[in-house]
């Protein structure tokens, strides 16, 4: 069975067509500028040629409308007609509390969804219009909903309550959900299987570690805890977002520098990580290596700052956990930086680890990066969301 796996933004959407029985992608690609001018369809059959088309998008349904055209086109297409995709899978960023596990989409769990869009302002609306814009065009196939959230709803009380009030929970569902679950259960199952140990007797702690990123830990094949919150902000220094800050200062810059509310989100979220660090020099981990390697202070400042932060959530959950066999790296700098790697790993001489250097370089496949005698292996799992989409998708409608 084919699944088109789709991941709709604001104003994007990614998507892939995937054979579910051997797991090959088909065709992937993207429109982007949805809704604005020069809007543009990128395609590109798998061993075939990356076509671009820029066409007008005023919508998401007609977004989805261009690719499932560019997928049955005669020429290029992949598949004859629609009726050989069997099925959609939506990522979903939010599922709240009400969603430990991908589900069959149906009018209740649309309405379930858009309960969750104050949780996920940016996100899930534009989650609902690709669903509803696939419903339109597609309206025989079934659709899964695949939730960024779900993965971490086994956290223990304890580590997903704030030291805030009790109410706020109560009242607003206040407390960490953590992103990027598809990613981290993927990383973590894969990792199992790498060093061929059962999953459910392995303590893990996953670094996602792109322009997102974010640390979770795993045990016996349960999340126990993970490094965003409530929302995407927290944790890790990230590409533009700031991660773990003190929330007073919050009030104290409003003071200061005379901002409001959603001046100062609008900073801690879009001008703060190690862009922010940098002095605006770059929120992209390749340009800050380069200065770093030169020597340039603010590469410097940035690549360490953000190293630093991954070493002590790793150290966090190797506490939590009371102990952590397996460490994985994963996404864009995860899987292609030996040189962060490095600086990571090298703070974690107490957990008994050391790097092979040859390892560490090798690139795009699974990897034990750590020697042979290291008391806690190191990994480096490409992860694949779509594919994970994919999967749950076709065991919820086979
Ligand atoms: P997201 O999906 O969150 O947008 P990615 O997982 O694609 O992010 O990761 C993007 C980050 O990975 C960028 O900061 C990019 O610079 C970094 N990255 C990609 N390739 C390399 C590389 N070869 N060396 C260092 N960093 C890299």
């Amino acid at each position: 069975m084919n699944i088109l796996v789709i991941n709709c933004g604001s104003s994007s959407l990614k998507f892939q067509l995937i054979d579910a029985e051997t797991e090959a992608m088909i065709a992937k690609g993207l429109c982007e500028r949805i809704g604005i001018d020069g809007s543009r369809l990128v395609y590109q059959p798998t061993g075939g040629e990356k076509e671009e088309t820029v066409t007008e998008m005023p919508d998401h349904t007609r977004a989805i409308e261009l690719v499932l055209e560019a997928l049955t086109d005669e020429k290029t297409g992949v598949v004859k007609t629609l009726d050989e995709i069997g099925a959609v899978g939506h990522r979903i960023v939010h599922g709240g509390e009400k969603f430990a596990a991908s589900t069959i989409i149906t009018q209740e769990v649309v309405k379930a969804i858009e309960e969750c869009n104050d949780l996920a302002p940016l996100h899930n609306p534009a989650n609902l219009i690709g669903i509803e814009a696939c419903r339109r065009l597609m309206p025989d196939t079934p659709m899964v909903a695949v939730f960024d959230t779900a993965f971490h709803q086994t956290m223990p009380q304890e580590a997903y309550l704030y030291g805030i009030p009790y109410e706020y929970y109560e009242k607003y569902r206040i407390r960490r959900y953590g992103f990027h679950g598809t990613s981290h259960s993927y990383v973590s199952e894969r990792a199992a299987q790498v060093l061929g140990q059962p999953y459910e007797a392995l303590k893990i702690i996953v670094c996602h570690l792109g322009n997102g990123a974010s640390v979770s830990a795993v045990q016996n094949g349960r999340c126990v805890d993970t490094s965003m919150g409530l929302t995407p902000l927290e944790g890790l220094i990230m590409g533009t977002r700031s991660g773990d800050i003190d929330p007073a200062i919050i009030e104290f810059l409003a003071h200061k520098e005379n901002l409001s509310i959603d001046e100062i989100m609008e900073i801690l979220n879009k001008k703060s990580g190690v862009l922010g660090l940098s002095g605006n020099f770059s929120s992209d981990f390749r340009d800050l290596e380069s200065a770093c390697a030169e020597g340039k202070e603010e590469g410097v400042r940035a690549v360490k700052g953000f190293a630093y932060r991954v070493v002590k959530y790793i150290g966090a959950y190797a506490a939590a956990m009371n102990g952590v066999d397996a460490i994985c790296f994963t996404a864009g700098l995860g899987e292609n930086s030996p040189e962060v790697r490095n600086l990571i790993c090298e703070r974690l001489g107490y957990l008994g680890i050391a790097l092979d250097q040859e390892q560490n370089h090798k690139r795009g496949e699974d990897l034990v990066i750590s020697t042979p005698d290291s008391d806690t292996k190191v990994l480096v799992i490409p992860t694949n969301e779509e594919l994970a989409i994919a999967r749950q998708t076709y065991a919820l409608v086979r």
